[in-house]
């Protein structure tokens, strides 16, 4: 087993007219030996291509893809001991699962038949599919036929396993279980895994370590509860979260920030960490932190219109307007328990510990919320 490097990784495409793509741009990466790594963007930021580079199913334009101690870039896919699952799955339809999952052992491999009907047992008790080895594919449902495609890169034991949005094609509640399963699968063969999706609860839920991927550039490495509290810049922190992060334009004014609808008085501590920040900034605050309230108490809380509740059983999704024109809309989730209407007007508190702060030019954050620190205070309606 080993550890898998993409170091300054660059990929290039040029189109029949002479004009260049750079698909993925610079991307370095360490994927530790057991690491379950979510590779996770929108859709066209050079998820698959970074995926199909490490395959060895596209050439790499500049950087190395490192395998333990071994440059692979130029090594055939079949000569990697990576093994990939696709979205499609593509088995073979007129193969049954047993000899579709046999099928690669047979070829590249001087394994003996009686190992490979062990192999392929063993990979099947695994998955939950030994009662389906007869069947074909077409007699098989999409959760099946997704452990199938499974079962037939297991047992090729490989050293790094790539799933390129393996689940897209189940329904919501399969596809939520086989999180779960595929999440205990990698945890049992502890084998280093690049995991592509463009979803970000998957990438939530599954990873040890996520990479945020926008137009070929990597935008930040780390578990995703970083990347959840610590975004390193205005990308992350709107792609990483359901409902996602609220954004407000705002100018830093000596210790105030000023909105078209409100100000923000900044404590002395906050005041200091933007020393060197531009006056255009963007606040950011998480949906869970603002609190309602039906009074005006407190520092930090601003009168708005419930515009629309979305109630999703354990929690209320409550999206507020502020200001007379009602170009300013943004979201607050508070406990399902809470009764509140569209039209009423209640209080939204925003408490400082829970606020972000990023220049509005570049994107960077400029200022996070202190995980530690930071205590909502409980909404009162
Ligand atoms: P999706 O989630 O939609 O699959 P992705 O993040 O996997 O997207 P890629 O498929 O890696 O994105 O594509 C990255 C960029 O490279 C896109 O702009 C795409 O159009 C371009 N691209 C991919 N393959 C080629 C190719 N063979 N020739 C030219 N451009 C390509």
């Amino acid at each position: 087993m080993a550890d898998l490097q993409l170091d300054a990784v660059t990929k290039v495409f040029t189109e029949r007219d002479g004009n260049e793509i750079t698909a993925v741009d610079d991307v370095s990466l360490t994927i530790e030996d057991g690491e379950f790594l979510v590779l996770v963007g929108p859709s066209g930021c050079g998820k698959s291509t970074t995926l199909r580079m490490v395959a060895g199913l596209e050439s790499i334009s500049a950087g190395q893809v490192r395998l333990g101690d071994s440059v692979v870039n130029d090594s055939k896919p079949k000569d990697r001991n990576i093994a990939m699952v696709f979205q499609s799955y593509a088995l073979y339809p007129h193969m049954t699962v047993r000899e579709n999952m046999a099928f690669g052992l047979q070829e590249s491999t001087a394994m003996p038949d009686d190992e490979i009907e062990r192999t392929v047992a063993s990979a099947a008790d695994m998955l939950g599919i030994d009662d389906l080895l007869e069947r074909k594919p077409d007699d098989l449902s999409g959760g099946q036929q997704q452990r199938v495609a499974l079962g037939r890169a297991i047992v090729r034991d490989p050293e790094v396993f790539l799933l390129d949005e393996p689940l897209s094609n189940l329904d919501a509640k399969l596809r939520a279980q086989m999180r779960t399963e595929l999440k205990r699968l990698q945890n049992d063969l502890d084998v280093a895994t690049i995991y592509v999706t463009h979803d970000q609860t998957e990438a939530m839920t599954m990873a040890d370590k996520i990479a945020i991927l926008n137009d070929g550039e990597l935008q930040q490495v780390g578990t995703p509860l970083e990347c959840y509290h610590e975004p390193a810049n205005l990308f992350v922190a709107s792609f990483i979260g359901e409902p996602s992060m609220n954004f407000f334009d705002v100018t830093r004014d000596d210790s105030q920030l000023v909105h078209d609808h409100f100000r923000y008085d900044l404590s002395n501590e906050t005041d200091d960490a933007l020393a060197d920040a531009h006056a255009e900034l963007v606040l950011g605050v998480r949906p869970e932190d603002i609190a309602l309230q039906s009074t005006a108490d407190g520092a930090h809380t601003y009168a708005t219109v419930v515009d629309v509740v979305e109630p999703m059983g354990n929690e209320n999704n409550v999206y507020l307007t502020i200001g007379d024109e009602q170009t300013q809309t943004f979201v607050a989730t508070v406990d399902g328990m809470h009764h509140v209407e569209a039209g009423e007007t209640v209080y939204a508190h925003i408490p400082e510990s829970a606020v972000h702060l990023f220049d509005r030019q570049s994107g960077r954050a400029m200022r996070n919320r202190t995980v530690e620190s930071t205590t909502i205070p409980e909404t009162k309606l």
